[in-house]
């Protein structure tokens, strides 16, 4: 706290991120990042990027990522909109689209990303409940609002909506901006990136955070309606005429493009989501069913907090949020297979030497 703040600072609460540990040899499953490398593609490219340009500014416009995402998603690249990461381009969606009178809705267990915009901008918000299955249920939505916002599939419960169900809530919904957060649609969704062109209201949100494992670029972005991109824009060119670096652009038009790695990268996470699935319930756990790159799991004995220190003292690291109904879960993001075997043992010794129950 201090005298030069301006009013507002004092009452923030920022989002606070999973721990990036500075400590090396520790199996890292709590950020949901991508087990494997980046395209390699995109690695050479950004390489390539490395010189005398770099004493040139970027574009402001990341004429050619818009491109290369408009070619992934089968938009036209009017209907693109870039930030740096996909938290930058939901921020700026925040501002630019639900400032209004009527409260904007998203469910109570959600990115916790949210109610931070809804705070720094102030926005009132309304948290409508999932089912006790941790499902959205679209009828529930059916009430004024001043937008609405689905993360599909949801975090942190890896749960998906259909599409069907997405077009539902457009389809009643046509007052206000629907923003669709597909952080992990790769991982096994259908995305409502079909859909835009048909509905002025929908928002889609991409990052390629996830299921092209370039976390550490920053690079997101939202395909909509032109009006709404024109919206986004005028948000983002008062704000930051540069969000994409030059190596940033370079990567990520290279990693949009090599849709060879994509596939086969994103089906190995599949694949390897399902082995953690089957070996967390073998080990006693209730696994949601998930579509992401991560997976939310109970143990009906075991208090997960306790498990998640234990799991730490053995160098293994996944996330726990001390939230009210999911206090019991944790979540665990998709490694690879020598990463697994290494959460596998740790959690076998944990759970064999854990007393405390859950009350
Ligand atoms: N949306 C959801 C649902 C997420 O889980 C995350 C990752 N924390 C993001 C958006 C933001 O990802 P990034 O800023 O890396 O694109």
């Amino acid at each position: 706290m201090s005298r030069f703040w301006s009013p507002m600072v004092a009452g923030l609460t920022p989002y606070v991120p999973g721990e990036q540990p500075k400590t090396a040899d520790l199996v890292k499953l709590n950020t949901n990042e991508h087990p494997y490398g980046p395209s390699p593609r995109a690695v050479e490219a950004m390489r390539a990027e490395l010189g005398d340009s770099l004493k040139l500014y970027p574009d402001p416009e990341s004429t050619r990522v818009k491109e290369a995402a408009a070619r992934a998603c089968d938009v036209c690249s009017e209907q693109v909109f870039v930030g740096n990461g996909s938290d930058e381009v939901l921020a700026h969606a925040f501002f630019a689209l639900f400032q209004h009178e009527r409260p904007l809705l998203f469910p109570d267990i959600t990115y916790s990303f949210y109610p931070v915009y809804c705070r720094l901008y102030g926005i009132e918000h309304l948290t409508i409940p999932l089912s006790d299955a941790f499902q959205v249920r679209v009828d529930d939505y059916a009430r004024p609002n001043g937008g609405i916002v689905i993360a599909n599939p949801n975090a942190p419960t890896g749960r998906v909506l259909p599409l069907s169900e997405i077009e539902r809530l457009l389809q009643r919904n046509t007052d206000s901006v629907v923003l669709v957060d597909e952080a992990y649609i790769d991982f096994g969704g259908d995305s409502a990136a079909a859909l835009v062109g048909r509905y002025p209201n929908l928002l889609v949100v991409r990052t390629l955070s996830k299921s092209y494992a370039l976390a550490g670029l920053r690079v997101g972005f939202a395909l909509g309606d032109e009006a709404l991109i024109e919206g986004l824009e005028r948000v983002k060119n008062s704000f930051n005429s540069y969000p994409l670096d030059r190596v940033a652009i370079a990567g990520a038009t290279a990693a949009l493009d090599d849709h060879e790695w994509f596939e086969r990268s994103r089906a190995a996470v599949i694949e390897q989501r399902e082995a953690l699935t089957g070996a967390l319930e073998a080990r006693g756990f209730e696994v949601l069913p998930s579509k992401a790159n991560f997976v939310f799991a109970r143990h009906p004995a075991q208090d997960a907090w306790t498990i998640a220190a234990g799991l730490r003292a053995e160098r293994v690291i996944v996330r726990h949020f001390k939230l009210p109904r999911i206090e019991q879960f944790l979540r665990i993001s998709v490694g690879t297979e020598e990463q697994h075997a290494r959460l596998f043992a740790a959690l076998d010794s944990v759970l064999a030497a854990s007393v405390v129950g859950v009350s």
